[in-house]
């Protein structure tokens, strides 16, 4: 159990329009704060109102990126109820990412405890209209004032809320992205698995790239053979060949472990689909569009849920799925998932999980 203490604002922000949201602009009253210390472990819970934080120049974070993120959104149903989404595959993942970057473990519990008591004191802020939702972004970093490249003694674990719009504003509209043989994301042996800033620093590169030919997201490669898809953008990655669906497999650790990942394998099976997770070179899917077999593509991830894939391009050739429209596989996806979070779809699986 965390003791928070509460120090709540005597003056609320006006909330924006609702309809011109757009993601992660706008954040709410309040936000939890933690620190660490080697002598006193995590201390000092804290709701306090939202703004900026003083830090000394020499923080450890800002010259060697010692940091970790999370990603994961409240929702509001009909009869006003305000749920979570498997909250406690992004807190497993969490301590993954901890353990390998130096930064001490948080209980489960406690890291549960601090989003629900977040977003319960900013309830007001949790849009009502359904695709809405209030994005939550816990992380932790290093704040050590010392240039010496070594662990931190002493830590900060933040939580902040912002209020975002449907993703799919105007319909569900899939994505082009193009093939990046130049610049890759994650090598075996690297962070790719662990949720890190750094590995986002060194993705807006191809990102820019894609961008500047008109392309919306990337599509990452191995860092050693440059042969096997690990991600799009920062999305994992789904195709269907022949009816098969195969996402690639996690176990060179160059793939972050996505919890609308998971969640979509799992589905997929219980409809009796065939899911194969395993290596799947970039060759295999060339072949499989140029013969008509590819028949839909997809990401997953909590910003946009499920995101059909239009059109691959490969340095200049262009492969169009599913005539560039969303194909069945990811509509049913689509629907299902964000009907569990909104809950309009009846959660069987038991992955919801209540803050009020
Ligand atoms: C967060 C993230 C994902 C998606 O994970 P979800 O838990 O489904 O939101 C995929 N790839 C990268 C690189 C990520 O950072």
């Amino acid at each position: 159990m965390l003791n928070i203490r509460y120090e709540l604002t005597q003056n609320k922000k006006e909330k924006p329009d609702y309809n011109k949201l757009g993601f992660g602009q706008y954040f709410t009253d309040h936000m939890f704060l933690m620190n660490y210390s080697t002598e006193k472990g995590w201390h000092d819970a804290r709701i306090v109102p939202y703004g900026p934080l003083s830090l000394d120049p020499a923080c450890a974070v800002f010259h060697y990126a010692q940091e970790m993120f999370e990603g994961m959104k409240a929702y509001k149903t009909a009869d006003g109820t305000i749920q979570l989404f498997r909250p406690m595959k992004n807190i497993e993942r969490m301590n993954n990412t901890n353990e390998r970057m130096c930064i001490p473990k948080v209980d489960p519990d406690d890291i549960l405890e601090a989003i629900k008591a977040v977003v319960a004191v900013d309830a007001d802020w949790v849009p009502e209209e359904e695709g809405k939702s209030l994005y939550i972004r816990p992380f932790i970093f290093a704040t050590d004032a010392r240039l010496g490249v070594h662990p931190s003694h002493t830590y900060l674990f933040a939580i902040i809320l912002s209020p975002v719009g449907a993703y799919y504003a105007s319909g569900i509209n899939p994505v082009k992205i193009c093939i990046e043989r130049e610049y890759v994301r994650a090598v075996k042996g690297g962070t790719g698995y662990a949720k890190v800033g750094g590995n986002y620093a060194s993705s807006l590169k191809g990102q820019e790239k894609a961008e500047s030919m008109g392309y919306a997201q990337v599509l990452w490669l191995d860092g050693i053979e440059r042969k096997y898809i690990d991600e799009v953008g920062a999305m994992n990655v789904f195709f269907v060949i022949d009816g098969e669906v195969i996402t690639p497999a996690l176990n060179e650790g160059n793939i972050l472990p996505g919890v609308t990942r998971a969640s979509a394998i799992e589905l997929l099976k219980s409809w009796g689909l065939t899911v194969t997770e395993r290596r799947l070179a970039i060759d295999e899917v060339l072949a499989a569009a140029a013969e008509g077999r590819l028949n839909e593509a997809f990401g997953t991830g909590t910003a946009a849920v499920i995101s059909p894939i239009g059109e691959l391009n490969d340095g200049g050739v262009k492969h169009v799925i599913n005539k560039g429209e969303i194909g069945t596989i990811s509509k049913r996806l689509y629907d299902t998932l964000t009907g569990i979070q909104w809950g309009t779809v009846e959660d069987t699986l038991g992955w919801t999980v209540k803050v009020k």
